[in-house]
């Protein structure tokens, strides 16, 4: 072709990438690799084939993990672990920092192994996933550096089980493996069936930064392999992948006190208002869906637009779509690559092919003759129940409907299960920073899309997981309190003496949507105090009862938009009206417990109130360092409803402990009050009446923690568990959560002490908030 050829037609000439490095990599190597345990490749099967999706050609056979080999793997890891940790955060951030530049070194070697192993374009592996690993590696070297100074009451978990998809698999493996070494843990770390060659290339440069052995031990496996590294010894899960096996992994872990975080799926909202910049939108798009073939848990893959421009916007995009190029991933100015294997591709074009509704456009782009390719799709005027709706497809797949208003917007932004991030196109900043706040996803784009940078939290809400990646908000998914928490020793109700009972009915109602309720079963149960003195009868609540007072609580969301400065009022007017009567309420509870501690549990429940108080305006977020011109506000939001079963010790601190934080940052609880003393909840009610709580913001239920548990964590509508009950219910929390996966905060049966610095402070504020990073780019 000549020059003036090209001139004419403006076609793209070709501009391969070579692969020759990468193969005759794997061929030395090779061509079966095993896994990499206590710093050694362990001998190899030839068990699976990881092949390139471009041409269907086997790149390489990986070994299929074994229990005993994931045994072996974590085994070597919790050996190395305690050395790790003690080595202290500049000698971690050496080593982080020598994985950063070998990594910078060897680029182009990760890029093209990437492209070859996912068959994404090599333009997106170079300037996209290898960049941001090495800048993962690299901020965390500097979170290394400063844990000694910066979080010394934080110490590492242990070792860490980490599962990661196929879809960013050198990325995934940077957000996961960075945050961990840094705060001191070891880790196992599970790749994808599909995409394990990275892995491979980055196991030998964690030999040559000097990574101590078993600090970092790579299995590699299917999913037999990961439900076996679930069923480890080890101190975490971290998981990326699809929402059906996190909820197989959060109803595994259930009761064993393995922390876990969980990154799944989206059906994110990319919506476009009237008066947004057409031709960026437009442009935005091809990078919110098209980029990585829609395989990307953030993909904007629900296109909203604003009714008058709907059609203008359709039309350029379709123009857009007809010009992009889908073909060999090592060409460098190819759009789009190859889906990750025939496996996804065959999902991908059987739920396009079983969709009936809307109208589906594809471009006439020349697909490659073999490999797994699916062009660039827009499927408009859906309705917003129809599957592909409401349905991951996780290919190149964009669905679209239209909306009138900003509200109908929001709402049918909102109208999924999942949420993880949204994309807001508008040129009136007003407009884009008053919708940011109303969507429910973990991160929102302003005039963007899928931005992602180490220094800023990635996660969702709802389905799509919890636990945040990245930022000093990731950091505390690796890290646990210093204190060594003691077994928790349960606490028997007391028995009455007999004798008359009282003729008078003093059965204490239950408290829901700022009023008293009698508890629909009828039931109550006689309480006595330590002397076996009857001190009245507590209400026994049961699932309707329940039901009622999320309703409540539901109904109560006004509270979560109101000011720190309102909410801290309200809080120190509590303290204020508690103050009062705090003679009263400390016989009670030396009534109730026995004893003569009533009145120190009765001053440090005033003084947790003004703790909260203090906090609620003063828990900030954060503006992130992020490397663009631009900010990506960190954002703490209160989680929604949260359900708390209170401790049976301390009655009074104890329920304070739970709802002053959580009302502090703007959630309205469900609370089960202290099982064996119940009336000191009851009595609180009086002065939350008094203090003008608005009704719904908290309701106070009274019965047996283990009847209530299981419906409490099964609700759709509660947002989040914390239980520090006496009785032994975490495991049936966790595994009843699992449903709407919403976040659980159990005590495994330990013991905290309310009285002391335990019982109060940023761990109750963190687990009260998520973390919304809004992204705003500056400039024209
Ligand atoms: P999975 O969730 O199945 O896979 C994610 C990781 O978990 C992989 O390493 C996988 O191993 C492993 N795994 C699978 N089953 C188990 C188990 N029971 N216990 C522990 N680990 C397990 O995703 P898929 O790769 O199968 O993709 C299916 C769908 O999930 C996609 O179509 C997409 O909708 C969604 N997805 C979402 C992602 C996200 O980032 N949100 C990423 C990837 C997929 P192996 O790969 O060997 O099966």
């Amino acid at each position: 072709m000549t020059v003036k050829n090209i001139f004419e037609s403006m076609d793209y000439g070709e501009a391969p990438e070579a692969a020759g490095d990468a193969l005759t990599w794997l061929a030395d190597r090779g061509p079966v690799f095993g896994h990499f345990i206590g710093g050694k490749s362990v001998p190899p099967r030839d068990d699976f084939a990881s092949n390139n999706p471009a041409t269907g050609e086997k790149l390489a056979g990986v070994t299929k993990g074994t229990p005993e080999e994931v045994a072996a793997a974590v085994a070597a890891a919790r050996v190395a672990q305690p050395k790790w940790a003690k080595s202290g955060g500049h000698a971690r951030a050496r080593v982080l920092y020598a994985i950063a530049r070998l990594m910078q070194k060897n680029a182009r070697l990760l890029a093209v192994m990437e492209t070859l192993d996912n068959g994404k374009p090599i333009r997106e592996s170079r300037d996209i996933d290898v960049p941001l690993a090495i800048r993962h590696f690299y901020h965390h070297a500097g979170f290394a550096q400063l844990m000694d100074t910066e979080l010394p009451d934080q110490a590492p978990l242990g070792v860490c089980g980490q599962i990661i998809p196929w879809n960013f698999p050198l990325l995934m493996l940077a957000w996961k493996i960075a945050p961990a070494l840094a705060m001191g843990n070891t880790v196992v770390l599970k790749p994808a069936e599909y995409t394990s060659l990275t892995a491979m290339v980055f196991s030998e440069i964690c030999t040559q930064a000097g990574v101590p052995p078993g600090v970092i031990n790579i299995v590699t496996g299917d999913g037999e392999t990961g439900a076996a590294l679930v069923a480890s010894d080890v101190d975490k899960i971290a998981f990326t992948g699809s929402t059906a096996v996190g909820r197989h992994i959060r109803q595994a872990t259930a009761g064993t006190g393995k922390a876990l975080t969980l990154e799944l799926g989206g059906k994110s909202p990319y919506i476009v208002f009237d008066d947004a910049d057409i031709d960026s939108a437009v442009e935005g798009l091809v990078d919110a869906i098209w980029f990585n073939q829609g395989q990307v848990c953030c993909a904007g893959s629900r296109l909203l637009v604003h009714e008058p421009i709907a059609e203008t916007f359709y039309a350029k995009l379709r123009a857009r779509m007809d010009r992009l190029r889908v073909g060999d991933p090592l060409d460098k100015s190819i759009d789009l690559g190859a889906i990750v294997d025939p496996v996804q591709l065959g999902t991908i074009s059987k739920m396009v092919a079983g969709n009936t509704a809307g109208t589906t456009y594809q471009p006439d782009t020349a697909l490659p003759a073999t490999g797994s390719f699916y062009p660039p799709t827009l499927i408009t005027g859906l309705n917003t129940a129809d599957t592909l709706m409401q349905e991951e497809i996780f290919g190149p797949v964009l669905v679209s409907t239209t909306f009138r208003t900003p509200a109908e917007a929001v709402e049918l932004a909102n109208n999924t299960r999942y949420g993880l991030a949204a994309s807001v196109w508008s040129e009136n900043v007003n407009l884009a920073l008053d919708i940011a706040p109303k969507l429910a996803a973990g991160i929102v784009w302003v005039n963007a899309t899928n931005l992602m940078d180490a220094s800023a939290g990635f996660g969702g809400v709802r389905e799509s997981g919890f636990g945040r990646e990245g930022g000093w908000e990731g950091l505390q998914a690796y890290t646990k309190p210093k204190t060594t928490p003691k077994p928790l020793k349960p606490i028997a109700t007391y028995a009455g003496k007999g004798g008359p009972t009282d003729a008078l009915d003093r059965t204490a109602k239950l408290y829901i949507g700022g009023k008293q309720a009698r508890p629909d079963g009828g039931y109550s149960r006689n309480v006595y105090g330590k002397n076996g003195a009857l001190l009245g009868q507590s209400s026994l609540a049961n699932r309707k009862d329940l039901r009622n007072a999320v309703e409540a609580a539901h109904a109560a969301k006004g509270w979560s938009k109101t000011t720190g400065h309102l909410r801290a009022q309200i809080l120190y007017y509590i303290a204020e009206n508690l103050s009062a009567r705090a003679d009263e309420f400390s016989k009670r509870l030396d009534a109730l417990q026995g004893g003569k501690s009533g009145n120190k549990e009765v001053e440090a429940s005033i003084q947790r109130l003004f703790t909260y108080a203090a906090w609620a305006d003063k828990y900030d977020g954060a503006v992130k360092g992020v490397p663009m011109r631009g900010v990506a506000l960190a954002m703490n939001e209160p989680i929604g409803v949260i359900g708390c079963l209170c401790p049976d010790e301390a009655p009074l601190l104890g329920l304070i402990s739970l709802v002053a934080p959580a009302i502090a940052m703007g959630n309205r609880v469900v609370l089960a009050a202290s099982d064996p003393f119940p009336l000191a909840a009851t009595d609180f009610y009086q002065v939350l009446d008094t203090s003008d709580v608005p009704a719904g913001v908290v309701n106070i239920l009274t019965g047996d923690h283990t009847d209530l548990a299981p419906h409490i964590a099964k609700h759709l509508n509660i947002d989040a568990v914390w239980s520090f009950s006496g009785a032994d219910i975490s495991k049936t929390i966790e595994q009843e959560a699992a449903g709407n996966l919403k976040r659980t905060w159990v005590n495994n049966g330990q013991a905290r002490d309310w009285f002391s610095t335990a019982g109060e402070g940023k761990e109750f504020l963190q687990a009260a908030t998520q973390t919304k990073t809004i992204w705003v780019p500056y400039g024209e």
